[in-house]
């Protein structure tokens, strides 16, 4: 499904991914681990060009990413639905209005099917009762129910996740990592940047260890966490573990 062919940034001198290459299939789940300022999360603005590589390539269903004109690149990006670590929710809209915002306006669906859409996705992130709330009214974890709701309202093919608990008080993580977990039990394709090891051990079908903007192992989590082959993963792994 995305396939990254060479992918290099770089910030004036500053290379912050260095030749990395992956391929995510459908229905895949990926976590992406590794030190602060690594590039993770340069790595995951890359694929949906957010950020523009330097060189390289990053082909979304064969496509090259980088070639694609205005309309494309949208329709390409409300195919990679994107989670922030901040949640990012519109502060003067309600839950509801948040998740029918970009069907109305990009997909040009009625107001009503937004909303029963809006409301099943709700319902689906146990969050059926809040409809009508602002965000500012809510708890972190619901917050980013409410965010991972608004990404699905636009039937995303792939959900790209940025530390989605790292900004969230201890008890709330649970909550957020249970919906992901039934996300990627439906068979949703992930990309997750996550310090939840706990989560990749379990819900990951690969783990991307990423250090100076490289990605130095990548493995089953078993084998990874087990046996992890490079020094610096090793390094990390007994660290955080
Ligand atoms: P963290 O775990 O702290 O979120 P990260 O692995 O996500 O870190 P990135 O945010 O991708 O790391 O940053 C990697 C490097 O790129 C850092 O050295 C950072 O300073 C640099 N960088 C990131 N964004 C920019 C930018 N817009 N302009 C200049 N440098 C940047
Ligand atoms: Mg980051």
């Amino acid at each position: 499904l995305i396939d990254v062919q060479k992918l290099e940034k770089k910030y004036g001198d500053n290379e912050v991914l260095k030749e990395i290459d992956g391929t995510v299939a459908a229905g895949q789940v990926i976590c992406v681990i590794g030190p602060s300022g690594s590039g993770k999360s340069t790595f995951l603005r890359c694929l949906n060009l957010l950020e523009q590589p330097t060189s390289g390539q990053v082909l979304f269903e064969g496509k090259d990413t980088q070639t694609l004109n205005e309309t494309e690149l949208t329709t390409m990006r409300e195919r990679m639905g994107m989670v922030f670590q901040n949640f990012n929710l519109f502060p003067n809209m309600t839950v509801l209005e948040n998740l029918k915002l970009a069907p109305i306006r990009v997909k040009h669906m009625s107001d009503a099917e937004a909303g029963e859409k809006a409301l099943n996705l709700l319902k689906r992130v146990g969050l059926g009762e809040k409809t009508d709330v602002y965000p500012a009214s809510l708890s972190g974890g619901q917050q980013q129910r409410v965010a991972i709701a608004r990404a699905l309202a636009m039937d995303p093919e792939v959900l790209l996740f940025d530390e989605p608990t790292s900004a969230l008080d201890p008890e709330m993580v649970g909550e957020v990592l249970a919906v992901m977990k039934e996300l990627a039990e439906e068979g949703m394709t992930m990309v997750v940047v996550t310090h939840e090891m706990g989560f990749a051990r379990e819900v990951a079908d690969q783990v991307w260890f990423m250090a100076d903007g490289y990605i130095l192992e990548k493995n089953e989590p078993n084998e990874l966490f087990n046996h992890p082959q490079n020094e610096r993963t090793q390094d990390f792994i007994s660290k955080i573990i």
